[in-house]
Formats: C-alpha cells, sequence, structure tokens
C-alpha cells in the first residue's frame, strides 16, 4: 500500500474461522485493517457504527444471510462497497448479489491473489470516489453552469433552466464520476432509491434534457453519454 498515513478498514463477514483466518492474515499482511463478524445481524451492527472501507460479506450465513446484510446495509444509505464471497456459483446467484447493491463477487474456493486484487481495486476505487464526492454546490464547465443545491442551470445559452430534484440528482451522480461509465443498475439505486423503480427510458428521456440544455448539438454530445446496454457517463473533457 503506498498511503500509509490511514490504513484502509475492511469487514470480513464469514462464519467459517479457517476462511476468517486466511483472509485476515493475508489482508493485514498487505497492510489493511481487519475487523470481522461472524454473523449478519453483527455485520450490520458493525456498520453502523464504524466506516469500512470495503465489506467482504459471504452468502450464506446464519440467521441471517449475506443478500439480506447487503440489502439492509443498502437500505440505509451506506454505501461501503460490498465483496461478496459465496460457495454459490449459479449465474442466478450473482446476478442477485450484485442486484442488490453488491460490487463485485467471487465464489469459493477463490484464488487468494486474485481476492487481494480485487480488495486492492475496490478500495482504491473508493478513495477516488470518497475524494470527489464532495461536490461543491455549483458546478460549472463549457456546457453550462448547474446549481445542485438550488436545482436550477445555466444552459449553454446562459438561460435560466430549472431541475427536478431528480434530474439534480442524477447530474450530480454523472458528474461526480466524471469520465466514468455509470450503470443503469447503480443510477436507479442511487437516484430513484429501492421501492420505485422507473423504466430505463426514463434515464434515457433525462439524458435527452441534459443534451437539449448543455450539449450545442444534442445528436453529437460531448458531455453527455450513452454507452449502449451499460449505463451514461459525462466527460467535462470534449473531445474532438
Ligand atoms: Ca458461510
Amino acid at each position: 500500500m503506498s498511503d500509509t498515513r490511514q490504513k484502509p478498514n475492511l469487514l470480513i463477514v464469514e462464519d467459517e474461522e479457517n476462511i476468517c483466518e486466511l483472509l485476515q492474515f493475508n489482508l493485514e499482511l498487505e497492510g489493511y485493517a481487519v475487523s470481522i463478524a461472524q454473523t449478519g445481524v453483527q455485520a450490520v451492527k458493525m456498520v453502523k457504527a464504524e466506516y469500512f472501507d470495503l465489506i467482504i460479506l459471504d452468502i450464506m450465513l446464519p440467521e441471517m444471510d449475506g443478500i439480506t446484510v447487503c440489502e439492509t446495509i443498502r437500505m440505509q444509505n451506506i454505501n461501503m462497497p460490498i465483496l461478496f464471497l459465496s460457495a454459490k456459483d449459479s449465474v442466478a446467484d450473482r446476478i442477485e448479489g450484485l442486484r442488490k447493491g453488491g460490487d463485485d463477487y467471487l465464489t469459493k474456493p477463490f484464488n487468494l491473489e486474485e481476492l487481494l486484487l480485487r480488495v486492492e481495486k475496490l478500495v482504491s476505487k473508493n478513495k477516488r470516489l470518497q475524494n470527489t464526492q464532495h461536490l461543491a454546490d455549483v458546478y460549472e464547465f463549457s456546457g453550462g453552469k448547474i446549481d445542485f443545491a438550488a436545482h436550477e442551470c445555466l444552459d449553454k445559452n446562459g438561460q435560466k433552466q430549472e431541475l427536478s430534484k431528480k434530474e439534480s440528482a442524477l447530474l450530480k451522480l454523472l458528474i461526480e464520476r466524471d469520465g466514468e461509465t455509470v450503470s443503469r443498475e447503480h443510477i436507479l439505486q442511487v437516484v430513484w432509491g429501492y421501492n420505485v423503480y422507473p423504466t430505463t427510458r426514463t434515464i434515457d428521456n433525462f439524458i435527452l434534457g441534459f443534451r437539449k440544455h448543455f450539449e450545442q448539438d444534442s445528436k453529437s454530445p460531448v458531455f453527455f453519454h450513452s454507452i449502449r446496454g451499460v449505463g451514461y457517463k459525462f466527460t467535462s473533457k470534449e473531445k474532438k
């Protein structure tokens, strides 16, 4: 780890002692601070009390399974990254885990090197996000100026336009991830929450609206991109 100021804080949620030991030993060796929860209930409690840079979450747990733990955590708007670990290997389980808000998935028996690499990747990605999370209330770029708090913007012609709360939220999310593709699932999770999922068309319409406000030519956008089958991307830098 190049950043030695503060060790990344990991939580392992796993009821099998030998796997816990293996993970703890190797992750501490890599420079992480490691906490252990042996049940899902304990994990939920710990997550409420402390920030973790990553949760390694087993699916088959006594009392409360890992999927439910993940769901419970996400319902409380806790965005710590989650790496699912499970003996279950069916595609359906993977999809369910990711759909419930997991960030990655690894099946047992896992390759230790691979696990360590994925952990490192998730932790550093999260750190990057955290650093950009405190976006100021007003964001200015060559397409216009957005005031997230006031829910309004100045469009490409300098005209004031009102934004809905959801439009502001989506703009903020995309701009925070400048240059990165944000998945539909993630947008739905963050902007719409869990209960009311709109159709994909709704996000498309929002993006069309943004283009109208901020793009010189809506048909060949330079800021707001749709990545077919994956999600959406904002890029602040115009590419020729
Ligand atoms: Ca287990």
